[in-house]
């Protein structure tokens, strides 16, 4: 699996969001409003619980009790998976006579109003635990939402309401747990007390901030310690809870953990928590919490993941857990955190890195059909690839598109500022944006208008160029049109002349403008855009097709060169595997009428074929002779998949590979193994001064 396929699979877990999700399926038979309006508000710390829990892996056993201590007097609605049994509910003292009901895969009470009077909720509850299944995939583990346990491995998501809670309020708490001997277990907070014997291991976790929820994760884990002392003076505890196979790792985890808490403090202020700690799961997820970060085993042990996929999680403890998104106004925290750590460390590689990764965001923005993208304030959390693309992708390009507008400080300090008066608060895209204005002085209303509320993207082109001689050297006129929009944007356009690049920022406001400007040298040539610092939408030039353009294509037909027989199977396996679907086969006559083509077939069946149908023959990039090919063509505005394989064998090898090559423009195989790839140059928008 390429690096990029991997970090697909790393998410950022909102537990509020399910909760929400939750009240939304049960307020059509009951009224939360009132949950759901006080969940939202700010301060709104009004809930406490103080769990102890006994959890038993083998026996796959949870028994526990929560003393829930609550300021709020409205009417409450308690919920528990409908999984466990629950032996009492005390309020104040009082048992309480009432039978739940059930909604999915929840049990709810309904604790009635207190007419102002503070009150204590006792809940002692018990069942059984699902047992942990390491052959589920990070998707499955997540969409189960369901406690599993084993020797190996436990997993109690919020989501899987395995501890009584009140349903949308936020809340603090205390967890005393108890596990067998040999097993830890760890939730979100500061470690109070702890002690592992033969007797078992005991801990008592506290988190005095309002909390989302409660995630349990345990394990046969080693633990290692270590601490650091951040800005102000604090001591965190840095620690590593890791399977017995990759203990060896610790130390390199708990150092680069320093390295990125160093780094945000500096940037952003003060580490919001006294711990952070990086867990192993056994099955291959990928999230964070508070204070932690849950991570596969097999994750863990590729190297690249301490220096993207860490730090993303590090960072989440400001933007997402010490901020909170406020959800139905859009998350904006996984585009802060994309920008200020996936996309930073690219900028600390260097500028082509960083440009590199812009290409790709606007590269991949244009893979999805109109019905799959949407305004970045509908965003809330990654269900599949198109949220992504928008959630984090094109949220990170308007923070950087900000930044270049601001200035690095402005945008810093405006940062700052968003932390010192959001943290542990909800916080939405407005308090950002009043931010940047505060330590900008500029008014961003329609800046923000514009990149949350309009789906889409602006298509920017050079309509006309023209340069003339003046008085004092050259005047330039530069042209440009936003094609059927009307977004307010400062386009970057190169100016080249003999001896330099200067780029030059437009203020486009309508759907077609004139700039001018005077130059002393002669210009000889303009581009649009070259560094790629603008969200909109790529002509097909500047994005040369990429395998997964085809893949993803709802109308992409398929034509298979081999006739018949077992040949013919693979590659109509081969094609279902590309497209995700039935492939629609279809014959030579029908391609005139299409836009998006996957050709599979032999080497020799491909070159006919292509010479048939006037396509350039393989291209020399691909010079290597492995024992397949992949490569896209665009030609006349059909955009190409070819795969040729030297015979049916190689052709059945590339089943399992060649989905995962999706980002690549071109890729060579020899065997299972890719031995070259890579995407086409991009061409930028230019014109030629005559
Ligand atoms: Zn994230």
């Amino acid at each position: 699996m390429s690096t990029s396929e991997f970090l697909v699979r790393l998410r950022h877990i909102s537990s509020l969001f399910v909760s929400l999700l939750f009240i939304f399926f049960i307020s059509t038979i009951s009224t939360l409003s009132v949950a759901l309006a006080s969940s939202l508000a700010r301060d709104s710390l009004t809930v406490e619980y103080d769990i102890t829990v006994h959890i038993d892996p083998v026996a796959q056993t949870i028994e526990g009790h929560n003393i829930i201590s609550t300021k709020s007097t409205h009417e409450l609605i308690l919920a528990l998976s409908s999984r466990f049994k629950v032996r009492n509910i005390l309020i104040d003292g009082i048992i309480l006579e009432q039978l739940s009901m059930e909604h999915g895969m929840m049990q709810t009470w309904r604790i009635p109003d207190s007419q102002g009077v503070p009150r204590r909720i006792e809940v002692y509850w018990e069942g059984k635990l699902l047992p942990l299944n390491t052959s589920l995939n990070h998707r499955q583990t997540l969409n189960r939402g369901e406690p599993v346990s084993g020797e190996f491995g436990t997993f109690l998501p919020d989501s899987s309401g395995w501890y009584p809670h009140i349903v949308g309020e936020l809340a603090s708490y205390r967890v005393s747990l108890k596990m067998p001997h040999g097993q830890r277990g760890i939730v979100a907070g500061k470690i109070i007390k702890e002690s592992n014997s033969s007797e078992g291991y005991h801990a008592l976790f506290e988190f005095p901030f309002p909390s989302e929820g409660i995630d349990f994760m345990g394990g046969p884990y080693t633990v290692e310690t270590d601490s650091m002392y951040g800005i102000g003076g604090k001591k965190i505890q840095l620690r590593t809870y890791f399977h017995p196979e990759i203990k060896e790792l610790a130390h390199d985890y708990i150092n680069a953990v320093k390295k990125y808490i160093q780094l945000y403090e500096s940037w952003i202020g003060a580490y919001p928590f006294s711990e952070f700690s990086v867990i192993s799961s056994p099955t291959p997820t990928g999230f964070g919490m508070p204070t932690l970060t849950y991570l596969g085993i097999n994750v863990l042990q590729l190297p690249f993941i301490r220096s993207t996929s860490l730090g993303h999680e590090v960072l989440h403890n400001w933007w997402g857990n010490g901020v909170y998104p406020y959800y139905p106004g859009g998350n904006w925290s996984e585009g802060l955190t994309t920008f200020m750590a996936d996309y930073a460390y690219k900028e600390r590689i260097g500028p082509e890195a960083a440009k590199e990764m812009r290409l790709s965001w606007l590269r991949d923005y244009i893979t999805l059909s109109s019905d799959q993208d949407f305004a970045l304030e509908k965003f809330t959390t990654r269900t599949h690839g198109a949220s992504k693309i928008i959630g984090y992708n094109k949220a990170a390009m308007i923070f950087l598109m900000l930044r270049d507008l601001l200035g690095n400080e402005n945008f810093d300090r405006a940062l700052r500022l968003f932390w010192k008066q959001n943290q542990f608060r909800i916080a939405s895209w407005l308090d950002l944006q009043r931010a940047f204005e505060a330590e900008s002085g500029k008014e961003l209303q329609r800046f923000f208008e514009q990149w949350l509320t309009y789906a889409g993207a602006p298509s920017v082109r050079i309509a006309k160029a023209v340069r003339t001689s003046s008085e004092f050297g050259y005047d330039v006129t530069v042209t440009l049109e936003q094609v059927g929009s009307s977004y307010n944007l400062h386009v970057p356009v190169a100016i080249h002349t003999k001896e330099a690049i200067e780029i030059k920022t437009f203020n486009l406001n309508q759907e077609k403008q004139t700039f001018s400007l005077e130059l002393p040298n002669k210009p000889i040539k303009v581009t649009l855009d070259p560094d790629f610092r603008l969200f909109r939408k790529l002509t097909p030039d500047e994005a040369p097709p990429i395998l997964r353009q085809i893949m993803v294509n709802q109308d992409t037909k398929t034509i298979l060169l081999s006739g018949k027989g077992e040949e013919r199977e693979i590659a109509e396996g081969l094609a279902g595997k590309l497209l995700r679907r039935t492939p629609e086969i279809a014959v030579l006559a029908d391609i005139s009428k299409v836009t998006s083509v996957l050709v599979i077939g032999l080497q020799d069946q491909v070159r006919r074929w292509l010479n048939l149908n006037n396509l350039p023959p393989r291209p020399i990039n691909m010079s290597r002779d492995g024992t397949a090919h992949a490569w896209t063509i665009r030609q006349d505005g059909v955009t190409f998949i070819v795969v040729s394989a030297k015979d049916a064998s190689s052709l059945y090898t590339l089943v399992r590979p060649l989905p995962h090559y999706g980002r690549q423009s071109y890729v060579v195989f020899d065997g299972a193994k890719v031995i070259e790839r890579g995407t086409w140059p991009a061409h930028v928008q230019e014109v030629i001064l005559n």
